[in-house]
């Protein structure tokens, strides 16, 4: 069976979105073709972040890895996991009796069986149409006081009332432009606008486990092109 590169697995708890506070264990495949300039996981692909080596799990092991924690659900996640073919993965997790929860810029084919899709566009690489309207939840992050309307207007007619998060970007969290750019479209529009946030990142729950690996500096350098 094929294996696939993984950057990091852990056990935590869902900090965004519809499944916020859940126990979650996380599988963080490595690489990522987007290269976005604020990008928290930095580690999946950026050159200067890399780690000197990647360890590569068959889905089966993986699997029993997860089965190893009272999770709920496990969320596969990255780097970009949609690049991987994931249906080996997703039917390993089902047999184990876990469902796979999967997050994604969207910009690729879906290749796996998911309970949740949670779709998070990214500019570097747009979204598929497709992948926007079998979201669960779409996820926008938010880097300025124009970023709600200018998605809204890319995919704004596929989103069919499913919640759209709004996260501040992290380097972005206390600008109070940004912040307010959430709450008024909130308040203007409501449903299926969320105020959102990166919880998760409050608690430093990942680093509670002593399999994740430490934080990196967000993103690269828009300058050098990554
Ligand atoms: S934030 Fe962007 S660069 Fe980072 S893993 Fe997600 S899609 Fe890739």
């Amino acid at each position: 069976m094929k294996s696939l590169p993984i950057y990091e697995c852990f056990y935590a708890w869902q900090g965004e979105g519809v499944h916020i506070g859940k126990a979650a264990y996380f599988i963080r495949t490595f690489g990522c073709p987007v290269k976005c300039p604020w990008c928290d996981s930095a580690g999946t692909w950026h050159p200067e972040y890399v780690p000197d080596k990647i360890d590569k799990y068959v889905p089966f092991e993986l699997a029993e890895m997860a089965r190893n924690y009272p999770c709920e659900f496990v969320i596969i996640t990255g780097g970009e996991p949609a690049i991987h073919e994931l249906n080996p993965l997703t039917t390993a997790l089902r047999e184990v009796g876990l469902g796979s929860h999967l997050e994604t810029s969207g910009g690729f084919e879906i290749k796996g069986e998911f309970s949740w899709i949670t779709v998070s566009p990214k500019w570097w690489k747009m979204p598929i149409n497709e992948n926007i309207e079998k979201a669960d939840e779409i996820k926008l992050i938010v880097e300025d006081e124009s970023t709600i309307d200018r998605w809204m207007e890319k995919i704004g007619d596929y989103i069919h009332n499913k919640p759209v998060w709004l996260n501040p970007e992290w380097s972005q969290r206390s600008n109070r432009k940004v912040l307010k750019s959430i709450s008024d479209k909130i308040k203007k529009s409501g449903n299926p606008f969320r105020a959102g946030y990166q919880f998760h990142k409050l608690y430093n729950v990942d680093l509670m486990d002593p399999n994740s690996k430490p934080p990196l500096p967000l993103g690269g350098k828009i300058e050098n092109g990554f």
